[in-house]
């Protein structure tokens, strides 16, 4: 199960959501992956103590076009087809990688072929694991299988170069890495050359957390994508309020069910609730205002092991949470079994606060790419709006 954590502004509370809830999944029994996609701050990893197992340098595919083999101005294809102005035409044809997609219409399009595919570096990808003295508190559940040499979860974090402008090639990196560390279900302790099972238990589904990055632009939607269920961190503020309706906005075009934490609840106005009700958004929780939380935060710590109010509150979030998606999911599998007649039916009602009623069908849009273009598309209109 794949959750995106995400807000339209910055200085939500976004990455301290997605560690606590992250700590409070590997502490109830859950084999736990936590993705910081955020790869230009990454910094979930400063609440933990990972034991990094691996660095990896991560590579975008750019042209590198042969000019002894191109035909010259009279052809230009390639210029005309790159709609991201990466290659112009100046005598010969001039590269501009940092602008390059990688979408490789270039090296098809050549009639000569004069374009093959390079690399360029744009970042690096570290995975590490944490044990679990790291997300301990005294209070354990019962059901916790994690012993003291297994991981309690695992951590994956992107860094993009500096001076590289484009993050989602990095973050597209990192679910790749994901998918191969699933296949193998393996991992490289530090400091050991040879590679050795991490026996991460399985006995419940994995749950993969994806701390976004703030916003609604590209890297966000590319955090985002496929998700099971996006959780949106906002603040009882104007501003809060303004970004919220930005990235519902954007949430509604790529079709996915969200619903919404209220942080720093108590502080603010009540219009985002008065909203929130409006538009029949479901509220997961709503995390007190407290200046206790944040010293605990800003000291590195993680709340639910300091503060036990906060332990109950992620507990009960998670208790939402997963009514919802589990709801949704077998309403999902049942529509697709041939029960769809009366599944729909009941669905439309009994999920009416999460998976179904907040992503608005269109039919024009239903391929991923022309979703993650529409939804590109509205978040700025609504962002000039
Ligand atoms: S498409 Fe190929 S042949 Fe045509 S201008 Fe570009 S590099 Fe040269
Ligand atoms: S790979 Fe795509 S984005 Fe990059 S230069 Fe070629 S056409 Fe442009």
């Amino acid at each position: 199960m794949h959750i995106a954590i995400a807000s339209g502004k910055g200085g939500t509370g976004k990455t301290t959501l997605s560690v606590n809830l992250a700590a409070h999944l590997s502490r109830s029994g859950f084999p736990v992956t936590l993705v910081d996609c955020d790869v230009e701050e990454p910094n979930a990893h400063l609440f933990f103590q990972p034991q990094w197992a691996w660095t990896r340098t991560a590579h975008a595919p750019v042209p590198a076009v042969d000019s002894s083999r191109c035909i010259g101005e009279t052809c230009r294809i390639c210029v005309t087809e790159c709609r991201f102005k990466a290659l112009i035409w100046m005598g010969e044809i001039m590269e501009f990688p940092e602008l390059c997609h990688g979408c490789g219409l270039c090296m098809e399009a050549c009639p000569a072929g004069a374009i093959t595919e390079s690399t360029r570096v744009i970042g690096t990808v570290q995975m590490g694991t944490v044990q679990m003295d790291a997300v301990r508190a005294e209070s354990i559940s019962p059901q916790n299988s994690h012993t003291a040499d297994t991981p309690a979860l695992r951590l994956l974090t992107g860094s993009l170069r500096v001076g590289e402008a484009m993050s989602p090639p990095l973050i597209r990196e990192l679910f790749g890495q994901l998918e191969q560390l699933d296949q193998l279900d393996m991992g490289v302790h530090a400091g050991q050359a040879e590679r050795i099972r991490v026996s991460v238990p399985r006995r419940n589904e994995e749950i993969v957390l994806r701390d976004c990055p703030p916003g609604t632009s590209c890297p966000v939607i590319t955090s985002m994508d496929g998700a099971d269920y996006t959780i949106l961190v906002t603040e009882p503020t104007p501003f809060g309020l303004h970004d919220l309706q930005l990235a519902v906005e954007t949430l509604r075009t790529l079709k996915q069910p969200f619903g919404v934490v209220i942080n720093r609840s108590g502080m603010g106005d009540n219009r985002v609730d008065e909203w929130l009700a409006a538009q029949a958004i479901p509220v997961l929780a709503r995390i007190p205002h407290s200046q206790q939380a944040a010293t605990v935060c800003a000291e590195g710590q993680l709340l639910i092991n300091a503060l036990p109010q906060m332990r109950d509150a992620y507990a009960a979030l998670w208790e939402r949470l997963h009514q919802i998606v589990t709801q949704g999911r077998n309403t999902t599998e049942a529509e697709t079994t041939g029960e769809a007649a009366s599944a729909k039916a009941s669905a439309l009602s009994t999920t009416i606060h999460g998976v179904k009623t907040n992503a608005r069908p269109d039919t024009e849009t239903d391929t991923k790419a022309a979703r993650h273009a529409a939804a590109l598309q509205s978040a700025s209109e609504a962002h000039h709006a």
